[in-house]
Formats: structure tokens, C-alpha cells, sequence
């Protein structure tokens, strides 16, 4: 038997990732699949120096929980409750209405893991760039302004996020 590998779980989030997401497309007029989001969030933590398996698959999976069947059962059978907890820390209670969701975003940034705040902003960077090459064909001017300046504000309120070459990402920043 081969002996166990970092790679390997990374592989297996990114295959779990494209299972879950896959039928979605992303909103602008590309309509690119979803799974490209997560890929591309995963790749700017990497290309930042982000060499934590663990803060890579989460990056991956940060939106199945939020926006497909997958539940924090299935995420924590297959990825530990590491993973689950950096998941859940990303994940808008869907049962509240859009405004406030938004609203809970900013009161809650400060409060994140320095894992969780890395993938947050990554993920608001990568919206902010779909939202320049691709944005949803029915968003006006004045909506993706509106946009911009609310990942902004999520974005600020983060804690100071470590030097990556200082890990362990995941834990507190305090
Ligand atoms: P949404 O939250 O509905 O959409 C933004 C999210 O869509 C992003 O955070 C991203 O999330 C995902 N996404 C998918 N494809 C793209 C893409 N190509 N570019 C960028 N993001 C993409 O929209 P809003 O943030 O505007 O929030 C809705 C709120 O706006 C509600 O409160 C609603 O009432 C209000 N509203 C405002 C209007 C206006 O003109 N100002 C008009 C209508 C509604 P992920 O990372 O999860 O993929
Ligand atoms: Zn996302």
C-alpha cells in the first residue's frame, strides 16, 4: 500500500469539490463551471505561499456546504473536523435573508482563524475579479459597486492575516 501523502487529501477535496458543484454554473455571461471558483480560490492561497493542506481544502470546499447538498456530516467523515470547522467558519446561515447575511459577513470578519481570513479574502479577491472579466449579465453599474464595496468592507475587517512562511495558518491569529 502506498504510504499517505498531503496530495492526496488535496486531490481528493478538489474531486469532492467538482462532484458536489458539478451542474452549477457560475453567474456571469461565461457561465463558466462553478467548480472554477473554488479552483481559483485554492490557487491565489497557493500562489501566495499557502503550503497548508488543511487551509487548501477548505479553500476548495468553501462553498459546498453553503451552495450544494453536501453536509457538515459528509465534509467531516471524509475531511476531519479540522477541515468542517475551517468550512463552517465560511459558510452564511441560509436561512437568514440576503441583507443580513451580508450585514453578519462584516460583524463577523474580525472574528475569524487566520486560515479562515485567508480564504475569506481570497474568495472576495476572486468574486471582485469575476465580477470585472465576467459579471452577472443583469447586475447594473451601480450594483457591482455596491458589491465592491461591501467585499471590501468584509475584506478590512478581517484580522491581520500571517506571512504564509509563518505557519501554522490555521490556527488563531491573536
Ligand atoms: P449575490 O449574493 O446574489 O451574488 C454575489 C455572489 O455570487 C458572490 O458573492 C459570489 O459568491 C457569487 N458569484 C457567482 N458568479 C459570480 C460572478 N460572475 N461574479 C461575482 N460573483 C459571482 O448578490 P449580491 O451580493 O448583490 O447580494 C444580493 C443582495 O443584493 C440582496 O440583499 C438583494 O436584496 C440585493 N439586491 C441589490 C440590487 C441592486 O441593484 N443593488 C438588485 C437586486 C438585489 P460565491 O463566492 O459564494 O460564489
Ligand atoms: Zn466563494
Amino acid at each position: 500500500m502506498l504510504p499517505s501523502h498531503p496530495t492526496t487529501q488535496l486531490l481528493e477535496a478538489i474531486l469532492f469539490a467538482e462532484k458536489a458543484h458539478r451542474g452549477q454554473a457560475r453567474k456571469g455571461a461565461e457561465k463558466q463551471p462553478y467548480i472554477s471558483h473554488p479552483l481559483e480560490v485554492m490557487y491565489l492561497l497557493w500562489q501566495h505561499g499557502v503550503r497548508d493542506v488543511v487551509v487548501l481544502c477548505a479553500a476548495v470546499l468553501h462553498d459546498t456546504i453553503e451552495d450544494t447538498a453536501v453536509t457538515p456530516t459528509d465534509i467531516e467523515r471524509q475531511f476531519g473536523s479540522e477541515i468542517l470547522a475551517l468550512v463552517l467558519e465560511l459558510t452564511d446561515d441560509k436561512s437568514l435573508p440576503k441583507a443580513e447575511r451580508k450585514r453578519l459577513q462584516v460583524v463577523h470578519a474580525p472574528h475569524k482563524s487566520a486560515g479562515a481570513a485567508a480564504i475569506k479574502a481570497a474568495d472576495k479577491l476572486c468574486n471582485l475579479r469575476d465580477l470585472r472579466r465576467t459579471p452577472p449579465e443583469d447586475w447594473t453599474a451601480e450594483r457591482r459597486q455596491e458589491y465592491t464595496a461591501w467585499a471590501a468592507q468584509v475584506v478590512a475587517n478581517l484580522p491581520p492575516i500571517p506571512p504564509a512562511s509563518k505557519p501554522p495558518l490555521r490556527k488563531s491569529w491573536q
